[in-house]
């Protein structure tokens, strides 16, 4: 979906499809060469991430394999929760397993707290994390993060796999929704 169709919903862009694909270029020679040799398991978390998923994944000159699973902490609208359900778990055993998370944004910090906490406690050889975006103002919770896109003001933003009430995830940029359409 393109600009012109959702500019009445949008603050301004944030971040362009073109700095995300070069991003991400980036953090995939990153990857390339930080699990040299190495076994690695990309977990991406639904729905957010499918697009970074995709695009990262092809990016990558090498073998990775993926898994998914889906998380529910926010119900519907633009507050985190802190409540954190599994909604689809992973299809295969991690033990021992290098893995990579991949996740769309880091808001509060509660929701990768939990899951990576959850993944060590499965026994995974290690467990690192990747997000095409993070908000430090927002974190209420301090996580690790390896790879970050870019990190990004509190505001509640859409595209590029984020949604506000599951719509705008088809955006191939990042945009702030405008106040308008929740206020
Ligand atoms: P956290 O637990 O607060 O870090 O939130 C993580 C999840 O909340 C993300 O995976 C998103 O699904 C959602 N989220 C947080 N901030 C935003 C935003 O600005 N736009 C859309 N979704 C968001």
């Amino acid at each position: 979906m393109d600009l012109a169709s959702v500019q009445s919903d949008i603050e301004k862009v944030i971040v362009s499809e073109e700095q995300l694909q070069t991003r991400l270029k980036e953090i995939a020679r990153k990857i390339e060469n930080d699990y040299k040799d190495q076994d690695l398991l990309l977990i991406g978390v639904l729905k957010g991430a499918v697009m970074v998923m995709a695009d990262l994944t092809r990016h990558i000159n090498r073998h990775v394999e993926i898994d998914w699973m889906a998380v529910s902490s926010y119900g519907s609208g633009t507050k985190s929760s802190g409540v954190v359900r599994i909604l689809k778990d992973l299809d295969r055993d991690i033990t021992g397993r290098n893995v990579l998370i991949i996740e769309d944004i880091v808001d509060t910090g509660l929701t990768l707290d939990w899951l990576t906490q959850n993944l060590k406690s499965r026994g995974a050889g290690s467990v690192e994390i990747m997000t095409v975006l993070r908000k430090p103002d927002a974190a209420i919770v301090k996580v690790d993060v390896r790879y970050v896109g870019f990190d990004i003001p509190k505001d509640f933003v859409i595209g590029y796999g984020l949604d506000f009430n599951e719509k705008y995830r088809n955006l191939p940029f990042i945009a702030v929704l405008a106040k308008h359409m929740y206020e």
